[in-house]
């Protein structure tokens, strides 16, 4: 099925200050001249891009990593140019990630004026010990002065990122890290959950990490659904809490199914029912080499799968009389134990349904 939205389109800057010791995505410190090259290759892939898809245009633009805000505002400016005139944007959210290092009033003003509206910081944790040990150099004071420089540069859609059983946490620094955040009146709050990556250090000296146990993680999970909420964070899925109106317009896009464009190595993509990506390579991608297809998408489990990431969760309307049927079959035995709710429209999971998303959404779409 055609679906002729508006596009939201994510660019991804692959270089980083430092390698963090649980990364996996693909990042890497990039020299000078490496970053000169990549950003003449992102400009005209983003060209390329924008007369492929003549007429579609975008209302959400993400430039996320590695670290953006590794380059300097100009070049961000420049790249964000580039992506407004291909893909006619003329209104809509426009978020930068940025590592709390690197905030200055200089970053920001440029970011504004190219028309930002929405920062993502990569804070991890409020609480110093916890921090370093995550690689991360800036300490709280530093993201409490990004934060402040940010709203005064007119960007007041703030997201923070926050990771839960890193090394050394516990619920108190949780609960601490947790008010931190919503003491900084941020609009936004992403908790993802630490995982072991294979071949990063973390997942190699998994052993000396005092790493907490998984029931431990488990109920800083469900306090922090908790506590954000009493702090008026809605949870609108698995991972992601937002003031109201203020969820992630781009991330929504994945979730919901609507087409979005990834531009960069590792970037993948869904338009028009098809999935693309480009390989974890910035050579291939600079050489101009298309992207991978990887998939035909939408189908059936793939929709169930991601409903039930959102706190709306299923609606069962968008399915036919017997899948249907069949989907309320499956989930009685969790709505029965409270891992799984009704709605007006169907059903969706619970914060403790969301602790074990993976084996029910598993049962679901099992054909057996
Ligand atoms: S800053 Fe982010 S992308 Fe870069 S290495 Fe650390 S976790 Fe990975």
């Amino acid at each position: 099925m055609m679906n002729k939205s508006n596009l939201g389109i994510y660019i991804h800057i692959p270089f980083c200050r430092s390698k963090c010791p649980y990364c996996d995505f693909y990042s890497f410190v990039g020299a000078d001249e490496e970053k000169a090259e990549y950003l003449a290759a992102l400009k005209s892939s983003i060209s390329y891009w924008g007369k492929a898809l003549l007429g579609r245009k975008a209302d959400t633009l993400y430039i996320g990593g590695g670290t953006p805000s590794s380059l300097s505002g100009e070049e961000l400016a420049e790249v964000i140019h580039a992506a407004k005139r291909a893909f006619s944007f003329t209104e809509g959210e426009i978020t930068v990630e940025c590592n709390p290092r690197d905030c200055s009033e200089e970053l920001f003003g440029a970011l504004s004026t190219s028309g930002v509206n929405r920062i993502s910081l990569g804070m991890q944790s409020a609480n110093d010990i916890e921090r370093r040990a995550l690689g991360r150099t800036a300490d709280s004071e530093k993201v409490i002065s990004c934060v402040k420089l940010a709203k005064n540069a007119g960007i007041d859609n703030i997201s923070v990122d926050i990771m839960l059983g890193v090394p050394k946490q516990t619920l108190s620094t949780l609960e601490n890290t947790v008010k931190f955040c919503a003491d900084m009146g941020v609009s936004h709050v992403s908790a993802y959950m630490l995982k072991l990556e294979p071949g990063t250090y973390y997942y190699k000296n998994a052993e000396r990490l005092s790493l907490p146990d998984d029931d431990s993680v488990a109920q800083m999970y469900l306090r922090c659904v908790e506590l954000l909420s009493q702090y008026g964070y809605k949870q609108y899925e698995i991972s992601n809490f937002a003031k109201p109106g203020f969820e992630s317009k781009h991330n929504l896009k994945y979730w919901k199914l609507e087409d979005y464009l990834g531009i960069g190595p590792s970037a993948h993509s869904f338009i028009d029912g098809k999935r693309f990506y480009y390989p974890r390579d910035i050579k291939s991608f600079e050489s101009a080499l298309e992207p991978v297809f990887d998939c035909e998408g939408g189908e059936w489990q793939e929709r169930v799968m991601l409903a039930l990431r959102l706190s709306e969760g299923l609606d069962l309307s968008e399915f036919d009389k017997s899948r249907s049927d069949e989907l309320l079959r499956k989930i009685k035995v969790y709505t029965d134990n409270s891992f799984a709710e009704r709605t007006a429209k169907g059903f969706r999971l619970t914060p403790k349904g969301f602790l074990v998303s993976n084996t029910i959404i598993g049962d679901l779409v099992d054909s057996q």
